[in-house]
């Protein structure tokens, strides 16, 4: 998977010519993605398969509408890749209707609300410092003020969900969309529990994936399948695809979904994206990525061991998929100080607030780590208490002002990376 050793201006020799000043910015991204640990859990490395399909002259051409039903002709291939494509996601989610236009994960979740509400219609969502997304009906988002967002969170003794807290606002809300999944959710998510409280109130019920379609695909985590309407996904974080999305469907909500992508919410979809997508996907169905996607788990749920046994406070107590979510209040430390620290020692990870934060959204408590990048390079269970160890001497560095530390670990993690070269990469 790993490219072969060619200086940039090699590897990429006309864009090396033509802008020496951006060619430069791309080469200095890859060698700071080559030589840090990355833990950011929404994202990975992708291959270089994926890689030469983004970057392909699909991207010339103009196709609004669905294969066999466009408004511009010269379609021949385009209409291929397109079906070729929503086969694959169809075969691999096990949904009867796949939409693989929707530019990235906000715009397709966007076309769910078009597709099943009216403006001041309620859906239900899980909070944003609770977990959720800034798109299930969040304050701030279109999608909190032109619908009727109403939050659930999760319990302060156990950190997960409690699913008698949202049938009892589902009752009392009676939505007609209800969200579940999240972005900083370290736990297992129960489809079906939702499905038959959205059967209850009579609510469509969305799957929203994004953070965890690899580990569905790969089968680390049950799949919604069997119980949701609609499923909303991103494809570049564990599924390991390109920034783009999808959303699949029962047959029954085919038709809304399409006309809510489009004309409804988009104009012409990236094809280029579209093929790297499909290439992910059959990726995605192999052999490999099943062990991929297994590792992802049992990486983050060592880490998550190692972690507590060096005093760290895990929200939920530990996890059953890609992220751990870490309170830092114990270490004395606000999240955003140990993150720059981190990030100064190789160790790239994002502040991120903890369920009942007292402090503030842009300066919170937490941080938000995870296992899906380093996994992509081959980076073993047995690595991660020595990454637990880094972690560990530099929030503690960050406490007392100890740059020395924080530039031993940098030159520590530095080696590790060069012995794990990354999917996508030159190596050095
Ligand atoms: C990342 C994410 C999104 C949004 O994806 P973008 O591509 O960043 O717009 C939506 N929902 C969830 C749960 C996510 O984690």
């Amino acid at each position: 998977m790993t490219a072969p050793s060619v200086p940039a201006d090699l590897r990429r020799p006309a864009l090396a010519a033509a802008d020496p000043e951006l060619a430069a910015l791309v080469a200095a991204e890859e060698r700071l993605q080559a030589d840090t640990l990355r833990l950011i859990p929404s994202e990975n490395y992708v291959s270089a398969a994926v890689l030469e399909a983004s970057g392909t002259v699909l991207q010339n051409k103009y196709s609004e509408g669905y294969p066999g039903k466009r408004y511009y002709e010269g379609q021949q291939i385009i209409d291929q890749v397109e079906t070729l494509t929503a086969e694959r996601a169809k075969g691999l989610f096990g949904m009867d209707h796949a939409n693989v236009q929707p530019y990235s994960g906000s715009p397709a979740n966007l076309a769910v609300y078009l597709a099943f509400l009216k403006p001041g219609d309620t859906v239900l969502g899980m909070s944003l410092p609770m977990g959720g997304h800034l798109t299930h009906g969040w304050g701030v988002s279109a999608t909190g003020t032109w619908f009727n967002g109403v939050q659930y969170g999760v319990r302060r003794d156990t950190g997960r969900v409690d699913l008698d807290e949202v049938r009892d606002l589902a009752l009392a809300e009676r939505p007609k969309l209800i969200f579940c999944g999240g972005t900083a959710v370290p736990r297992e998510i129960d489809f079906a529990g939702f499905a038959s409280i959205a059967r209850e109130v009579g609510a469509v019920l969305v799957a929203d994936i994004a953070h965890i379609a690899g580990l569905i695909a790969g089968g680390a985590h049950p799949s919604p399948a069997p119980h949701v309407d609609v499923v909303s996904t991103t494809t570049h974080k564990t599924l390991r695809g390109p920034r783009g999305a999808m959303l699949l469907s029962r047959a029954e909500h085919a038709r809304a979904i399409d006309r809510a992508v489009f004309p409804g919410l988009q104009g012409g979809p990236h094809n280029q994206t579209t093929a790297a997508i499909g290439v992910a996907l059959r990726e995605a169905a192999t052999p490999d990525f099943r062990s991929y996607a297994r590792d992802v788990v049992t990486n983050a749920r060592t880490l998550g061991e190692e972690l507590a046994a060096r005093g760290f406070d895990l929200v939920s107590g530990g996890t059953d998929n890609h992220l751990l979510l870490i309170d830092l209040t114990a270490k004395d430390v606000p999240g955003k100080v140990a993150a720059k620290a981190l990030d100064r020692a190789g160790i790239v990870v994002n502040h991120n607030s903890v369920p009942y934060d007292t402090r503030k959204p842009f300066d919170p408590s937490g941080i938000r780590i995870g296992t899906p990048a380093l996994t992509s390079r081959g980076i073993p269970a047995s690595e991660m208490a020595t990454v637990a160890e880094w972690i560990t001497r530099v929030v503690q560095a960050a406490r007392t002002g100890d740059e020395s530390t924080v530039s031993e670990v940098r030159s520590e993690v530095k080696a590790l990376m060069d012995g794990y070269p990354a999917p996508g990469l030159p190596v050095s």
